[in-house]
């Protein structure tokens, strides 16, 4: 589970860290008032899971109601990378002179918790580790003692954070380790840490997600989770509901398949053909027809997809109930969106190839040759 930004903010101030005044708004009314109450200037920061808000236009400082109203008008309701902005946080400005990353994750190599921190901060902390690896300081961490103070200051002065103001990152730092452990956090993330000319430290932005299995013993996530689900990728949600394992990624050939490694290899064979994949979808273990439809419904809504490859494998689940299950769905359209294009191997996949209706799908024997042909039209697809 990820938190939103206004949400981490909340868990960041009941821990006790330094975060900006702040309001949550959903219309342009609703951002004045936020306003009037927080004190102009503010920065109006749309409330939506994604990275790099800044650069795409999902934020703006404003002095003045005439300015709030223009800001919020043009934020809530953009798209923002895909995601529909329906609320934004109304924050207090803050005068700043410095901005520092400070971020804690699982090393898995280490097999323990790193806590990093970096005075280049504020921008994609990616290519930072890129580029200048050598800019971010990293300490590990036992588990079974937790972060000592003075790990905490040697991280915060091996990344050369000015001495006068390293006592509070360093304090910053501990909080946020804490935090990841106590609310079993995969990863937490503050970008920046930003010193102000008075030289105070602020968490100006938060990234804090949670490992969805420990979700049972944090109700208080639970609820911010059903609470935050309203700017959720359509097609994210209605995965949710139908019970699919769903990503949405960039490319246009759509991939259905049973079985998590059997995506994968899908997706990589995809790649591979010089193809790009424009989704992850396991519709998992015994694939009903229903199952089946709901899965191809979700893939043709994505606008990007231009043909869509099936990959099953016969387990539990058996090649004739799949293919059944195939032929329903795509005879329910009036016109098959995009060119569809399935690969059945396993228990019943000739009985499966022999029902599957061929006026309505292409049926390949092997996965190589699923895949370059949905490839292929894809391809087609997109040049008309
Ligand atoms: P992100 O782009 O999604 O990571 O969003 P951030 O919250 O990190 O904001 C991106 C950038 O906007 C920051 O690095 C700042 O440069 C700027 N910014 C955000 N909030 C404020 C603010 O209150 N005051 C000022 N001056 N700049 C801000
Ligand atoms: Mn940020």
């Amino acid at each position: 589970m990820k938190l939103h930004e206004y949400q981490a903010k909340q868990v960041f101030a009941d821990a006790g860290l330094p975060v900006p005044d702040s309001e949550l708004a959903a219309s342009v009314d609703e951002v004045v008032e936020a306003a009037d109450r927080v004190g102009y200037p503010v920065a109006i920061k749309a409330q939506v899971q994604v990275g790099g808000r800044g650069k795409a236009g999902g934020i703006e400082l404003v002095d003045s109601e005439e300015e709030a109203r223009e800001a919020a008008d043009r934020i809530l309701g953009m798209d923002l990378k895909g995601l529909h902005v329906d609320r934004v946080l109304v924050e207090a400005a803050v005068d700043f002179v410095n901005e520092l990353y400070v971020g804690v994750t699982m090393d898995r190599n280490e097999g323990k918790p790193v806590a990093m921190v970096s005075t280049k901060g504020g921008v994609d902390i990616e290519s930072v580790a890129e580029e200048t690896p050598e800019a971010i300081s990293r300490v590990h961490v036992d588990p079974s003692f937790g972060m000592h103070p003075f790990q905490a200051r040697k991280a915060v002065y091996d990344a050369g954070v000015e001495r006068d103001v390293a006592m509070d990152v360093a304090s910053v730092l501990t909080t946020l380790y804490q935090l990841w452990d106590d609310k079993d956090s995969t990863d937490i993330e503050v970008n920046p840490v930003m010193i102000t000319s008075d030289r105070e430290v602020v968490c100006a932005d938060a990234v804090m997600n949670i490992d969805d299995d420990a979700l049972f013993r944090h109700a208080d996530l639970r609820e911010m989770e059903e609470e935050g689900d309203t700017a959720q990728d359509d097609l994210e949600a209605k995965a949710d509901e139908y019970g699919f394992d769903y990503v949405r990624l960039s490319g246009n050939t759509g991939i259905i398949g049973n079985g998590a490694g059997l995506v994968m290899t899908t997706l990589d064979l995809v790649d591979y053909y010089g193809g790009e994949p424009a989704n992850f979808l396991d519709i998992g273990g015994g694939a009903k027809a229903s199952r089946v439809a709901n899965a191809l419904d979700m893939v043709f809504s994505d606008e990007n997809v231009d043909s869509v490859v099936f990959n099953i494998f016969g387990g539990i689940t058996r090649g004739d109930e799949v293919a059944k299950g195939i032929n329903e769905a795509l005879e329910s359209f009036d016109e098959i969106p995009k060119p569809v294009v399935v690969r059945l191997a396993g228990t019943n996949a000739e009985e499966g190839m022999e029902i599957l209706n061929t006026d309505l799908v292409t049926v390949e024997k092997t996965l190589e040759d699923a895949v370059q042909r949905a490839v292929e039209y894809a391809d087609t697809e997109a040049d008309k």
